[in-house]
């Protein structure tokens, strides 16, 4: 039986497992489909204190990872298929490899994944030109244009980024305010090579084998116009990652994790929750990290108690 089982390798789990580990409970860390979490899949990280002159999400969590590890994190990449769940504990995992796990104390620290618009042609080509990582996929739109969808911080940076390789970059929004702060905002418009399409949704995304171009539609008028374009970026959040939990803990109406009051103890005694699978509200690195954190030390406590 595991003291302790983290669930989810992102800024959340890897803050809990070197807690944990830390407090000496010889966590075990199961890292699930994306290793290293979200992080990675962005660019350069502005916003996480300590790194005046920014750091890549990647390296920045692997040095997560390698303090998890120094302290005795066992980190195994496997992925949880189904859990039973008790009050109280023990708690059962099974994995994709087979495994089964039984702990005491689970942490679960699932994230969060892309939202797509939902349209049968974005399944058509996904990954044949529609993706929800310009980081992952950028470099392969070289001096051909490209579309991006969304009016998030996500959605400006993505922007931004794909300018270093196509040769123009649309950005289509629903609205013409944006959610994106002021800052983020500003860089895109300053920069010559994205063109705005405010108050436009995507109506399709059309092509033979290959993406061709997006269709907009004007939410005003009606109106449909075609944007000749190789590649489709969505960048519009993301919807935590708790389907696994739907039928055993508290969601909110949005599908995060409901924790008690003032804890991070979840509906059910012995289960813990940390970062954006948990979080509707903030969303960032340094929040996520925070809640692993203290998830780590209510366990802890649950444990000694
Ligand atoms: P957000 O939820 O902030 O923004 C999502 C955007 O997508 C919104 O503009 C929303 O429109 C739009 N959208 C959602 N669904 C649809 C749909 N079906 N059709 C059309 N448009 C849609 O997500 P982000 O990923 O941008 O940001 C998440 C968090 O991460 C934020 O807290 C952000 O600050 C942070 N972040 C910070 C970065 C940084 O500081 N470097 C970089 C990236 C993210 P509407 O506004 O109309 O709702």
């Amino acid at each position: 039986m595991e003291k302790i089982v983290i669930i989810g390798c992102g800024a959340a789990g890897m803050t809990a497992a070197i807690y944990a580990a830390r407090a000496n409970l010889e966590p075990l860390l199961l890292s699930g489909p994306l290793p290293g979490g979200l992080l990675t899949q962005t660019s350069d990280v502005e916003n996480f204190p300590g790194f005046p002159d920014a750091v890549n999400g990647y390296e920045l969590m692997f040095k997560f990872q390698q303090q998890a590890e120094r302290f005795g994190t066992r980190i195994e990449s496997d992925i949880v298929t189904r859990c039973e769940l008790q009050p109280g504990g023990p708690h059962k995992l099974y994995l994709e490899s087979g495994k089964e796990i039984e702990c005491k104390a689970l942490i679960i620290a699932t994230g969060a994944s892309p939202r797509w618009l939902g349209l049968p042609s974005e399944q058509k080509f996904l990954n044949r030109g529609v993706s929800a990582c310009a980081t992952c996929d950028g470099a392969f739109y070289r001096n051909v244009p490209v579309a991006v969808a969304g009016g998030g911080d996500s959605a400006m940076e993505e922007a931004n980024f794909l300018t270093h390789f196509a040769s123009e970059v649309h950005l289509i929004h629903r609205r013409d305010e944006f959610r994106a702060s002021k800052i983020m905002v500003e860089r895109a418009q300053n920069n010559p090579k994205i063109i705005f399409h405010l108050n436009a949704v995507v109506n399709d995304i059309y092509g033979e084998n290959d993406v061709d171009g997006v269709e907009i539609k004007d939410v005003r008028s009606g109106e449909l116009t075609r944007i000749p374009c190789k590649g489709f970026f969505a960048a519009l959040g993301h919807v935590p990652s708790t389907a696994l939990f739907k039928d055993q803990l508290e969601l909110d109406e949005k599908g995060y994790l409901k924790l008690r009051d003032k804890s991070s103890m979840t509906s059910m005694e012995g289960v813990f929750a940390a970062g954006d699978c948990a979080d509707p509200t903030y969303r960032q690195a340094i929040h996520a990290a925070g809640m692993g954190c203290r998830a780590a030390i209510d366990a802890e406590r649950w444990l000694n108690s």
